[in-house]
């Protein structure tokens, strides 16, 4: 079956007793056993949930991996799968980061004495330089949150290969309709199943797939000892959004070249980061290793005072944090998803404060383009006319 008919299909013939073609939400905690040391498989919903189980299957499916595992939130995901390293394990990450996942690593994991590198991972060599003998695994995300940095994954996954290092990618910006990253021989995968999984705003949830079943036994066993699973109403909630994503992500990504190319074009904006653009390092391996360039753009407009502006003025586009909702929404890393990173570092890695970030939703192009170019038009007017009178 194509990624298509599996994403519709999802939930569907799991209920032979009723034939639900939605599949039951299984509230219960707990369930009777048979007998003396029989189980029906499942006993207490937080080792194994009916409902949950059928998210598992479905996102270990779409990533090609054995087995996968439903957390109540992104960063529960990527929490159990650093908690597989120990204390002096050294782990070399992408620079530019998820927010959250930088806090996890340098407030949570540092003081537990599991130490993070960050680098460019595109850069092979400053990967390997980077490495140490405690160095226990990588961490990716490709394209990067929110400069779109590209790794090529293969080079990645083989050197990790070889260095007997896991192979650990945060698969939240492409989604396993664009990219699988086990295909190119990562060993887990994760997502914050917030965004384009869940794909409406309305669920908190995150996935980890693994390719072996060595890491998922482990796996396993971190997420029912710490119990941060997905409830099963959210698992059902995520399950309904998943089984759209192919024309969700078909109409993003759409939306997203076309609104790229127009920003590129603009004297008000500086730099537009999109994988899908020609002058974009990034291109070829992007293009190598996904079937789409994604809907997210991010992008610098001329002068950091035009900011506020921007975004009082957006009618259609949402001024909000997240991302990968049909719901076209704008956000502002230096003072929201990056706010914890230290300023030098922010700007290093190019998250100025001139920088946004655009989450392309499902709506019309011309919408979008005419509240983009609404609100640029106000920030310039707004900016530079005040200058040029005062
Ligand atoms: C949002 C996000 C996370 C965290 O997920 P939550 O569901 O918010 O906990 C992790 N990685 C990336 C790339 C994200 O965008």
């Amino acid at each position: 079956m194509k990624i298509e008919s599996k994403l519709a299909q999802i939930g569907n013939r799991k209920d032979p007793v009723t034939g639900a073609i939605s599949p039951p939400i299984h509230q219960s905690t707990t369930y009777a056993h048979p007998a003396l040391g029989q189980s029906t498989g499942f006993d207490y919903t937080r080792t194994l949930n009916p409902t949950r189980k059928i998210v598992e299957d479905a996102i270990a499916e779409l990533e090609g991996g054995v087995r996968g595992f439903a957390f109540a939130s992104g960063m529960a995901a990527v929490h159990a799968v650093f908690s597989l390293l120990s204390p002096s394990d050294h782990v070399i990450v992408s620079s530019d980061l998820y927010g959250g996942t930088y806090r996890v690593l340098e407030k949570i994991l540092k003081p537990l004495g599991i130490v993070a590198s960050y680098v460019h991972t595109g850069d092979i060599a400053a990967v390997e330089a980077a490495a140490t003998p405690n160095t226990k695994a990588i961490f990716i995300e490709t394209p990067t949150n929110p400069t779109m940095q590209i790794t090529d994954l293969a080079a990645c996954s083989n050197l990790a290969k070889a260095r007997g290092w896991l192979c650990m990618v945060d698969n939240t910006f492409m989604s396993p309709y664009f990219q699988r990253p086990i295909e190119w021989g990562a060993d887990i995968v994760v997502h914050s199943a917030t965004k384009f999984l869940g794909g409406h705003n309305d669920v908190l949830a995150g996935l980890v797939v693994a390719k072996s079943e060595d890491v998922a036994e482990r796996l396993y066993f971190i997420q029912n000892s710490i119990g941060a699973v997905l409830s099963p109403h959210d698992s059902w909630l995520l399950l309904r959004g998943m089984k759209t994503l192919a024309l969700r992500m078909e109409r993003s990504a759409m939306n997203a070249n076309a609104i790229a190319a127009w920003l590129d074009a603009r004297d008000d904006v500086a730099k537009v980061y999109f994988p899908g653009l020609d002058h974009h390092p990034g291109k070829a391996i992007c293009a190598k290793q996904a079937s789409g360039f994604g809907g997210m753009v991010s992008f610098e407009v001329i002068d950091a005072r035009m900011v506020p502006y921007v975004l009082e003025h957006l009618k259609v586009i949402t001024f909000a944090e997240s991302l990968g909702g049909v719901e076209s929404l704008m956000t502002y890393p230096a003072r929201q998803t990056h706010a914890d990173i230290p300023e030098d570092i922010r700007n290093a890695v190019g998250v100025t404060d001139k920088l946004l970030r655009l989450s392309v939703g499902i709506e019309h192009i011309g919408d979008l383009i005419d509240d983009l170019s609404g609100a640029l038009e106000w920030a310039t007017e707004q900016v530079f006319a005040r200058g040029r009178r005062g």
